[in-house]
């Protein structure tokens, strides 16, 4: 009889994960909090649909910030449903996707004939009749349950239990790491190392006419800078690609979820963001300004915006380090059984856009799997 796999979360990672399994002969149950079916290729009419982010996601951005909201992606195809897709290209992929990129170098997306498309519509797309792959949405997974020091399966949210042979959490950086610690797993590094990339957004009005919803991207060394009309706005996004700091996905002592990023902590970060600030402004010194700092003020306003705004770029990693919570193929250190696979298993944050680096990931993990024998009957 074919293992049963339990794959959670159907998100990117979770999508390539299950057809991989499916796919090479493995009982796969998908066990997605959201919601199923494609999405609008209007960002904002997608972002907006109800099962298609978490709800009342809350974090701290910066050391004593406030709690805000937070985007990630939720429903089959997790980010990818709701984001636009950019998958820069700044150096030679090494690692195999299957995804369909369109256009050059900075400005290549996730794009099949200018449309948008999910890893979920790749990846089950792909899947060959007749496999044993089964789709469960809205269900949102507890905690993983353990018999003999290996995982038996999960609790669902309404007390249902599912057992599985393997688990594989694919929850993301934010929920990966909280379900670990939901199940009473917090050896060393669980939780730890949970990183973004800190953008703020520079606002004018559209005095140069520029085309609506048109998007342009450039870099400058570590700082990724995008450029977009919304409206009768003007937003220039300058983001730092290579921070340092890192925060950390904890249990507080009533076991609710606390998310911390702990953003710009370094001198060095801040004054990357700072002179890429005033770089935009100098360039865009033409425009009337709507959102700007003020002389002199670029870096208390830089802080102010990234503890208070709800960001631009929602690109968390980090939380289940492969090398110290996992190992090469993603398997919890002392669990047999139990794998992450997910952005959160990135020991650093990506310097690029990480959906394509996520695929990848979960594209090579899954070799290894095969590789391993582990996925046969
Ligand atoms: C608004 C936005 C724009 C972005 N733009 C880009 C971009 O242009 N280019 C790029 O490369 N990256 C972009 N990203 C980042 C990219 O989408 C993520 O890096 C990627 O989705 C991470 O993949 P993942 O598999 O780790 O998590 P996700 O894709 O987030 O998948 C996790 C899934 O797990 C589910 N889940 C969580 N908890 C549970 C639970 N307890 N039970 C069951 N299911 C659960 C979630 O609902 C979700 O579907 C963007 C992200 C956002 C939110």
């Amino acid at each position: 009889m074919a293992k049963r796999w339990i794959v959670v979360g159907g998100g990117v990672a979770g999508s390539v994960v299950a057809a991989r399994l499916a796919t090479a002969g493995a009982a796969v149950t998908v066990l997605e909090l959201g919601v199923d079916g494609s999405t609008p290729d209007d960002l904002h009419e997608a972002a907006s649909l109800p099962g298609r982010t978490i709800e009342s996601l809350l974090v701290r951005r910066i050391d004593n910030g406030p709690l805000v909201t937070y985007t990630s992606g939720s429903g089959i195809g997790g980010g990818s449903s709701i984001n636009p897709g950019w998958a820069a290209r700044t150096g030679p992929f090494h690692h195999p996707h299957q995804l369909p990129l369109e256009g050059d170098g900075l400005q290549r997306r996730v794009l099949r004939g200018g449309s948008r498309v999910s890893v979920s519509d790749v990846y089950f797309g792909q899947v060959p009749s007749g496999v044993s792959l089964h789709i469960r949405t809205g269900s949102a997974v507890e905690r993983v349950m353990f018999d003999n020091g290996l995982a038996c399966g999960v609790e669902l949210g309404d007390g249902e239990v599912i057992e599985g042979d393997f688990v594989v959490l694919c929850a993301g950086a934010l929920m990966s790491p909280a379900l670990l610690l939901k199940s009473g797993i917090d050896g060393d590094g669980v939780g730890r190392g949970l990183q973004d990339h800190p953008s703020v957004a520079l606002k004018y009005r559209n005095d140069d006419q520029r085309p609506q919803g048109s998007i342009q991207m450039y870099r400058t060394g570590q700082i990724q800078v995008v450029e977009t009309v919304i409206g009768d706005e003007f937003w220039v996004v300058p983001a730092l690609m290579r921070p340092q700091s890192s925060g950390a996905v904890t249990l507080d002592s009533e076991s609710s979820v606390e998310i911390q990023f702990r953003l710009c902590q370094f001198e060095r970060e801040r004054a990357e963001i700072t002179n890429s600030v005033n770089e935009v402004h100098a360039a865009q010194s033409h425009l009337e300004p709507i959102e700007v700092p003020g002389a002199g003020e670029e870096t208390e306003w830089i802080m102010q915006q990234i503890a208070t705004t709800t960001p631009v770029y929602s690109h968390a990693s980090g939380g289940c380090a492969m090398g110290s919570v996992t190992d090469r193929c993603g398997r919890m250190l002392n669990i047999d059984n139990l794998f992450v696979v997910d952005a959160s298993v990135f020991p650093a944050i990506p310097s690029v856009n990480p959906m394509v680096p996520t695929v990848q990931l979960a594209e090579t993990v899954t070799g290894r799997w095969m590789a391993e024998g582990l996925v046969s009957n």
